[in-house]
């Protein structure tokens, strides 16, 4: 979030749009380009969740792809198998889906970003100090950096977060041999080429979801909830621009190509276009050095909280919902589970909170637990959205509450973009929304026990349908 520059005609304006949308409940609102249809909160873009195994299936035999300076080792091994699976999937799907053959990767080259240079992609590319992995289509050509990025990758989120990134390499590969029927030329910018990427690789993942690759598998519970999180490790910094030159977009954005390719396939992907960009991508620069400074986050502390409880009765001024918000830690509630750190009591209409937990969660640190101010402030709109849905007369602890909530929350996220009461939603914040959504135990997406959407992909979604659709989509949808 960011404090920097009052503006009272932007405040306005904000109020305006959320009194239109919510006043407006029965009408029908325009649909957004991406990945809707009736949202479950057990299923994952159509797929029932599922805890099963996640990763390289055992006793199946490697692939043997021709590959480059490899040092054999579990890296490369990970990298091959991948890359087949890959080229098995397009191998069927240009054909059907396009009617144009496909051409695996001519070249494939492993390298240590720490070891000897090596000169790939038809000489142009170094690889020394290069933590990366790239697709290079002078020579159809992909290299990876097996010494310090695909270990990362594996240590972070599992590997299957190898097998996404390669996938989106290969997604670059398919794109330049579409040429035309993707969309792309020359002069493409970036951030179109790349969102393309991660679709491809969301199509790419669910066949690995619906068990048809050879080598890997993966559960559309926490399996594809790692992966989700993966765009955290590849995402741009806060801060950058989408209409940067190499941009390749925010967390939020490239969940969102990813999610589009898994639920609606690779045509749909080859439709992503500079028009969709500028109407939907969220990426944006920091409003000010001292917004930069403080990495889009205000610190959590009683005032702020108290600031941010006033947007959210401005936001959900019309709706009827009006808790009273108490900085007391949560205490006993006759008629709800009390969740931490923040809880909502329908019997009081109250939203309590822990002032030292929500620090915790909403301070970033490098080795802490902590995501982001939004985080924070996210978990106590989700029990204020609570007090909006039972007086709308909406259950609290049914199937679709978790989602119905961070449809809200994404909701008003999307009001703080104008600001409301000195306070508006800064670089970085969606991102630490969809960090908060991807863990286990996400309030964001939780009902008023605690309990939180079993899919992860689809409680991203539904903060995605109220930030781009509005609150009475979040009220219709999620009924
Ligand atoms: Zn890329």
């Amino acid at each position: 979030m960011s404090t920097a520059g009052r503006r009272i005609g932007s405040t306005v304006l904000a109020l305006a749009a959320a009194i239109t949308l919510l006043s407006n409940c029965s009408a029908k609102v325009a649909g957004t380009a991406g990945p809707l249809g009736q949202l479950d909160p057990g299923s994952a873009g159509g797929i029932p969740v599922n805890s099963g195994a996640s990763g390289p299936r055992p006793n199946v035999p490697d692939a043997t792809l021709a590959v480059a300076n490899s040092d054999h080792g579990e890296m490369d091994r990970l990298a091959l198998n991948t890359l087949s699976d890959v080229d098995d999937y397009w191998k069927e799907q240009l054909p059907k889906v396009f009617g144009r053959q496909f051409k695996p990767a001519s070249k494939l080259t492993s390298y240590d970003s720490a070891g000897p240079n090596l000169r790939v992609c038809g000489g142009r590319e170094d690889t020394a100090g290069v933590v990366n992995a790239f697709y290079c289509d002078l020579d159809n050509s992909v290299s990876w950096d097996r010494g310090e990025l695909l270990p990362g990758l594996v240590q972070s989120f599992g590997p299957l977060a190898v097998t996404m990134v390669l996938a989106h390499e290969m997604g670059h590969a398919v794109q330049s041999q579409l040429g035309p029927l993707s969309g792309v030329d020359n002069a493409t910018p970036s951030i179109v080429l790349e969102q393309q990427a991660d679709c491809y690789a969301g199509a790419f993942m669910r066949a690995v979801a619906e068990d048809k690759a050879k080598h890997f598998q993966m559960s559309t519970g926490d399996g594809l909830n790692k992966v989700l999180a993966t765009t955290f490790f590849v995402r741009d910094q806060p801060g950058h621009s989408f209409k940067g030159q190499s941009a390749h977009g925010n967390a939020f954005d490239r969940v969102f190509a990813f999610q589009t390719g898994f639920t609606d396939g690779p045509k749909r992907c080859a439709q992503i276009d500079v028009a969709e960009i500028n109407a939907r991508i969220t990426e944006t620069a920091f409003r000010d050095d001292t917004d930069a400074a403080q990495n889009g986050n205000v610190p959590i502390t009683t005032g702020n909280l108290q600031r941010m409880g006033r947007t959210l009765d401005q936001v959900f001024g019309r709706t009827g919902g009006k808790p009273t918000l108490s900085t007391d830690k949560p205490a006993q509630c006759s008629d709800a589970k009390t969740t931490t750190p923040t809880a909502y009591c329908p019997a009081t209409d109250t939203v309590s909170m822990d002032l030292a937990s929500l620090k915790i969660i909403g301070t970033h640190t490098k080795k802490g637990k902590g995501i982001g101010d939004f985080a924070a402030f996210g978990e106590v709109a989700s029990r204020y959205v609570l007090s909006v849905q039972k007086s709308n007369n909406l259950p609290l602890d049914d199937a679709n509450t978790g989602l119905r909530t961070a449809c809200l929350v994404g909701y008003w996220g999307a009001a703080m973009k104008k600001g409301v009461d000195d306070l508006s939603l800064a670089a970085g914040d969606l991102d630490e929304a969809v960090a908060e959504l991807l863990t286990t135990n996400s309030l964001i997406a939780a009902d008023v026990n605690g309990k939180a959407a079993a899919s992860g992909f689809s409680r991203v979604e539904a903060f995605r349908i109220g930030f781009l659709q509005g609150a009475s989509t979040c009220m219709q949808k999620f009924d």
